[in-house]
């Protein structure tokens, strides 16, 4: 990586070491110390951002193995329109009002939290779709443990189905599918496991690893079984936070409220966040005047993987920013604003992802294994052979992966899966939406547009080559 950065080639930096009495390999982790020194040599000066700043501040407190406590799951509900991803989280929201503590109606205030049988807990994150999940992944926040997958019985595994499931597989979390509507006469289970077996993934009554359950999400039927399931993936996982430190967490939304200022919901990750604690998330700070439950009822503190909405930030920060309580106001301010003084200068921009053309220099300097590609097509058949004329160009030194593939046009879904997964998108006698255009220029995601496979065959083979000619 940081070869990459410097632009000269792995085998320098590792002699450079060498010549300095450090004896390493190519994949080592190199201190700061070390890294400054070497920098150095090629006339570089190191600066750290992110999580160096982290250790700066001593923004995240570490933790001991027996400071560890078990924490409950983290939830998405994913699948494609109208398959019943709303009606399964308001049936799920509802039903522990009425069996949960006394309060008011549940709010949407972006995530809640539920009791299941036997006590345990789990939180959903209240937004349906891959759309919201890969947003804020593509920001870098890894909120989600494990994905619903929700495909209507009556109806079959349509192109979102099939974007939701690749969107949580390039997460690497576990999915527990949910065939809902078996209330409806149409409704015919095996045909979607069939569907779904065509696809590689093999459903548990099948002898395979992907756990099912049938539900009626409009009347309730077997949504407790459901979640059952997702806790048995949970437990699988051995999921635990320490509770006993300042919070760290993700920020959900956020918004200015009228009569209250800016509201923000935070879920912790880690931590317990109190009133009073001096706040930061972005690059705005604060301090917590008041938390809320999803029932609008106030709290002191929330633990791991609770949801809360937080008075007392200064400003709004931004779905999938990093939620940080620190020691003081004061310190909260400052990091705040060397954010933002950061932002500034680098002009907001982002993080440079892979191109074509930028394939060659990566590969020169040696450290390029894996071409991640999304294929959009007009027709199902020619994203299907270029899928499989592409992954065959897999060498040694490259793997060719298609992260996502479908018929459509190239949506924003697909730019921020793009992003998320640093990928480039080809599409064949398609194109990208407005928004998705704009969104792939803000990201820089290369998008190659083709009428005729063979040439885009060639022109990924020569890149992998490292002989792609640079675009004028
Ligand atoms: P979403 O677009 O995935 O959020 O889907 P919705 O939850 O909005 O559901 C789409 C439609 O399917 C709505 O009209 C629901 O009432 C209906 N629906 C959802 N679940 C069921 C179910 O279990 N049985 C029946 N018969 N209809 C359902």
């Amino acid at each position: 990586e940081l070869a990459n950065m410097m632009d000269v080639s792995v085998t320098d930096v590792i002699s450079t070491c060498m010549s300095l009495g450090m004896f390493v390999s190519i994949n080592q982790r190199l201190d700061a110390e070390t890294l400054t020194i070497v920098a150095d040599e090629f006339g570089y000066e190191i600066q750290f951002v992110g999580t160096e700043e982290e250790e700066q501040y001593n923004l995240v407190e570490e933790d001991k193995e027996e400071d560890l406590q078990p924490r409950s799951p983290i939830v998405t509900v994913m699948g494609h329109v109208d398959h019943g991803k709303t009606s399964l989280l308001d049936f799920v929201r509802k039903a522990n009002v009425t069996s949960g503590e006394a309060g008011g109606i549940t709010q949407h205030i972006g995530a809640y939290e539920v009791v299941v049988q036997g006590g345990k807990k789990i939180t959903f994150l209240d937004t349906p779709g891959h759309e919201a999940f890969t947003a804020m992944r593509a920001r870098g926040a890894k909120v989600t443990d494990v994905a619903i997958i929700v495909i209507a019985a009556d109806d079959s595994v349509m192109p979102q189905t099939v974007e939701a499931i690749n969107h949580a597989q390039a997460a690497n979390l576990p999915i527990v599918f949910a065939f809902n509507k078996i209330d409806k006469p149409g409704a015919n289970t095996d045909r979607i496991r069939e569907q779904l077996a065509a696809m590689n993934i093999l459903v548990e009554e099948w002898g395979g690893k992907y756990q099912t359950q049938e539900i009626a999400a409009k009347s309730g039927l077997n949504i407790d079984k459901l979640l059952e399931k997702v806790l048995l993936e949970a437990e699988l996982l051995d999921l635990k936070a320490n509770p006993n430190k300042r919070a760290v967490g993700t920020v959900i939304e956020a918004q200015l409220d009228k009569g209250r200022g800016y509201v923000a919901t935070v879920l912790v990750e880690e931590g317990t966040l109190r009133v009073g604690d001096p706040i930061l998330a972005g690059s705005y700070s604060g301090r917590v005047k008041a938390l809320f439950n999803e029932r609008g009822g106030k709290v002191e503190k929330a633990g791991p993987s609770t949801p809360v909405q937080v008075l007392g930030f200064q400003g709004a920060p931004q779905a999938g920013d990093r939620f940080n309580a620190v020691e003081g106001e004061a310190e909260a301010r400052n990091i705040a604003n060397k954010r933002l003084q950061l932002q500034r200068e680098q002009g907001l921009r982002t993080q440079k992802h892979i191109t074509l053309d930028e394939i060659g220099r990566r590969l020169a300097i040696g450290n390029f294994k894996e071409l991640n590609i999304i294929i959009k097509g007009d027709v199902d058949g020619s994203v299907e052979a270029l899928s499989d004329s592409l992954q065959k160009l897999s060498t040694e030194e490259i793997v060719v992966k298609i992260v996502h593939k479908g018929v459509g046009q190239i949506s924003e879904s697909d730019v921020l899966l793009a992003t998320a997964s640093d990928a480039i998108i080809i599409g064949f006698q398609v194109r990208p939406s407005a928004s998705a255009r704009k969104l792939a220029e803000n990201e820089q995601i290369d998008i190659r547009l083709y009428s005729v496979i063979y040439k885009a065959i060639e022109e990924i083979k020569a890149a992998m080559e490292g002989m792609l000619a640079p675009e004028f």
